[in-house]
């Protein structure tokens, strides 16, 4: 298997240049595009890596999911279905989804910025400070790693430049989605796309999801199979923003990927696979990123389709 991932990151390496850093965000336009590394987390307990698995980037719109998985254990399946829905809007990640002078669920989903920064006034906690450490605990148990922190630099980066996102916020507060301090529900969002993750960490956390919401390594259950199911049809749909139907037919498997330049995908009861690489393409997807997995999912016929 380390032999596999050493020559599939060589064989894609020629795809890392084709694409370029987020830079609406300024912190992120730092990115190395010559980085790229993935890292496995195996159900039999074993994991495997190569290239850049140990360089930390921040988590982006990778901790959608994670984010959901809190708001599905806070509040239910029902109460997230009828307030965030879960139909793809096949639109960016970002649009401003509003049709004839009205906003409602149907505009929204789990994996799109309006439905994240509703989430974020969802989950439990008595302001948005508790909220977001709630976050990141639950992110630090999945990864099985207790040092994932903020990258303080990425987050005040976002916050100074995040105009869009306060334009979506105030909307979902025009049409009386959200209540309470804009400014304050965005400071959690905010610190949820700045964690700091590896791709090691990203294979853990979706090896739980292809776990059905066991540990990696206790297999110890950290949460409901239910929410592992919702998670992972939701991926599948609309994880890779509206690149996600291409996704479907190339890699054939429930995946998420942030404008930090991961993606984590998740390969049912087999493997959880972390990847890294910063060169994006126009809809925000690591180019070479996308390759690595399409390689692997063919040599290990991991499609689920
Ligand atoms: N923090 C980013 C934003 O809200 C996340 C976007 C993404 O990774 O898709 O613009």
């Amino acid at each position: 298997m380390e032999a596999l991932l050493e020559k599939i990151i060589k064989d894609c390496a020629p795809y890392k240049t084709l694409g370029r850093p987020a830079s609406y965000i300024p912190e992120l336009a730092n990115g190395d595009i010559n980085d790229l590394g993935i890292y496995v987390t195996c159900s039999d307990g074993q994991s495997f890596m190569a290239g850049d698995a140990l360089k930390p980037f921040t988590i982006q719109s990778i901790v959608k999911p994670i984010l959901l998985l809190l708001c599905l254990m806070d509040n239910g399946p029902d109460l997230v279905r009828d307030k965030i829905g879960v139909e793809a809007t096949g639109k960016p990640f970002d649009a401003i989804n509003v049709t004839e002078g009205s906003l409602s669920s149907s505009h929204l989903n789990p994996m799109v910025n309006m439905g994240a920064i509703l989430m974020c006034t969802m989950i439990k906690g008595r302001d948005s400070g508790e909220r977001f450490s709630r976050l990141l605990e639950l992110t630090r148990l999945l990864a099985d790693n207790p040092s994932v922190e903020l990258d303080q630099k990425v987050y005040l980066s976002e916050k100074q430049t995040g105009s869009k996102n306060r334009a979506l916020a105030y909307l979902l507060k025009t049409y009386g989605m959200i209540d309470g301090d804009v400014e304050e529900i965005l400071d959690c969002y905010f610190k949820a796309c700045s964690i700091k993750v590896t791709c090691k960490d990203l294979a853990n956390i979706a090896f739980t999801f292809a776990n059905r919401g066991r540990h990696p390594l206790s297999d110890k259950r950290l949460f409901p199979a239910e929410y592992a199911h919702f998670v992972n049809a939701v991926l599948v749909t609309c994880g890779m923003y509206d690149g996600s139907g291409d996704f479907a037919v190339k890699v054939g498997v429930p995946a998420k990927s942030g404008v930090g330049g991961g993606i984590m995908a998740v390969s049912p009861t087999k493997m959880g696979i972390g990847i890294f690489s910063p060169g994006l393409d126009s809809k925000g997807n690591s180019i070479a990123g996308i390759k690595v997995l399409e390689q692997l999912s063919k040599e290990m016929y991991l499609s689920i389709f």
